[in-house]
């Protein structure tokens, strides 16, 4: 089974703990999974000791909030060092702004007649980071909206009362702060950002020139095609292939841990060298078997 390498736990906004959403992933027979919270890494050493004493390789991440070119595009860290200081630093200005958003959305909602709407998302988020995941989550417990993907498209998007621009990290700023950590920078979920081919060239050609390894081409918000384009971009741009559910919780039964489909052929697995990946069958299914061991007694030929 490939890596799990982007997944999100009650750190940012995810519904299980990083212990449950760990324990999940030990059951579903995933061996290899990143804990990547929306910009922090406050859930991790709560994932370590859950991982250490479920045998699960833990890869410690983050999925950073990036503007480029006037969009939001989300840009996952693996390998991270978490004692990082300028990753620190970076992770703390976007959670700054996430503060001061939470309190900007929670004003425009206010003046469109929903009172209270800051508070009611802290409360969900119980003291970790506020995202629009908990106004959506509010809105639907008040009977605003029948499902979160509702709340987004009604309240939260562009050109909705609720809508506040990002004002993220440029795409420079994250790929150095994961630079910095040790990591390897991986372009999330790409097909996600409705990019005309030619932007999206552009975004790929950026995002290889600032040092970025990998596109994420298998996602929980990928189609089978959507993997075979992306596939088709690592390989024509000299990147490596990354392969992530995206998971935030049981809440979407459609989307579990431990069913993500194998990469397409011809690509160049992100975990292909790391070398905590002791166990040679998750890094790479060697396509020749090994040799045979040799038989008692035997003595090799002199070269
Ligand atoms: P934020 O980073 O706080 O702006 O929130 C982004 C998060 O909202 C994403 O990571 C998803 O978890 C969630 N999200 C974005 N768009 C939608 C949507 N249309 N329906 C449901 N959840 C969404
Ligand atoms: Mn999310
Ligand atoms: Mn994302
Ligand atoms: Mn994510």
């Amino acid at each position: 089974m490939s890596p799990d390498l982007h997944t999100h736990s009650t750190a940012s906004d995810g519904t299980l703990t990083p212990t449950l959403l760990l324990e999940r992933a030990a059951a579903a027979g995933v061996q290899v999974l990143a804990l990547t919270d929306h910009d922090t890494l406050a859930g991790l050493a709560e994932a370590a000791v859950a991982a250490a004493r479920l045998g699960l390789t833990l890869i410690p991440g983050a999925e950073l909030s990036v503007t480029w070119a006037g969009r939001t595009v989300h840009v996952v860290g693996l390998n991270l060092d978490t004692q990082c200081g300028a990753l620190n630093a970076g992770l703390g200005r976007i959670l700054a702004f996430r503060d001061w958003r939470a309190e900007e959305i929670g004003r425009r909602l206010d003046r469109h007649g929903i009172p209270d709407a800051c508070a009611g998302a802290r409360d969900l988020a119980r003291g970790t980071l506020v995202g629009r995941t908990h106004f959506a989550r509010l809105l639907v417990q008040r009977g605003l909206a029948a499902s979160e993907r509702e709340v987004f498209k009604h309240f939260l998007v562009q050109g909705k009362p609720g809508h506040v621009p990002g004002q993220w990290a440029t795409l420079e700023e994250a790929l150095g702060w994961i630079r910095a950590a040790g990591g390897q920078a991986v372009l999330a979920h790409p097909a996600r950002y409705g990019l005309t081919r030619t932007k999206m060239l552009d975004l790929i050609g950026v995002f290889r020139e600032l040092g970025g390894a990998a596109l994420e081409v298998v996602s929980g918000s990928h189609s089978k095609d959507d993997a075979f384009v992306f596939a088709r971009h690592a390989r024509e741009q000299g990147l490596l292939a990354s392969a992530g559910s995206d998971y935030h919780g049981p809440e979407c039964p459609w989307l579990d841990l431990g069913r993500l489909p194998a990469l397409p052929p011809g690509c160049t697995p992100i975990w292909a060298d790391w070398p905590h990946l002791d166990r040679p069958a998750l890094a790479l299914t060697p396509t020749v078997a090994p040799d045979p061991p040799p038989p008692p007694g035997w003595v090799p030929l002199p070269a």
